[in-house]
């Protein structure tokens, strides 16, 4: 799911950012100051660079009280991939209408 700042500046970055899928169906809201600690990461394992398209995937990890999804016309999918590199189980959120 692609992500992107309400505010590019240093100011979006400190107060969370929101993002939504590629047609707009699905909106994500994080709720958390981005500079309380270093939690992004980048994976370049097989499933990663096939479901992204690209060198490997971007992602930032937190925990589920601070995002808020809203998908008010229920178009959310999730794909449980086990074919990861680590073997740990990852799940794949995406749009069933846009696939982002
Ligand atoms: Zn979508
Ligand atoms: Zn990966």
């Amino acid at each position: 799911m692609a992500s992107s700042n309400n505010n590019l500046g240093i100011d979006g970055l400190k107060y969370g950012m929101t993002g939504s899928c590629l047609c707009g169906s699905i909106k994500v809201v994080l709720h958390q100051d981005l500079f309380s600690k270093p939690n992004g990461h980048i994976c370049y394992c097989e499933s990663c660079r096939k479901s992204t398209g690209t060198t490997g995937l971007n992602s930032l990890s937190t925990t589920k009280d601070k995002v808020e999804i809203q998908d008010p016309k229920k178009m959310g999918k999730t794909y449980v991939d086990s074919a990861t590199d680590s073997g740990r189980v990852v799940e794949r959120h995406f749009c069933s209408n846009c696939s982002r």
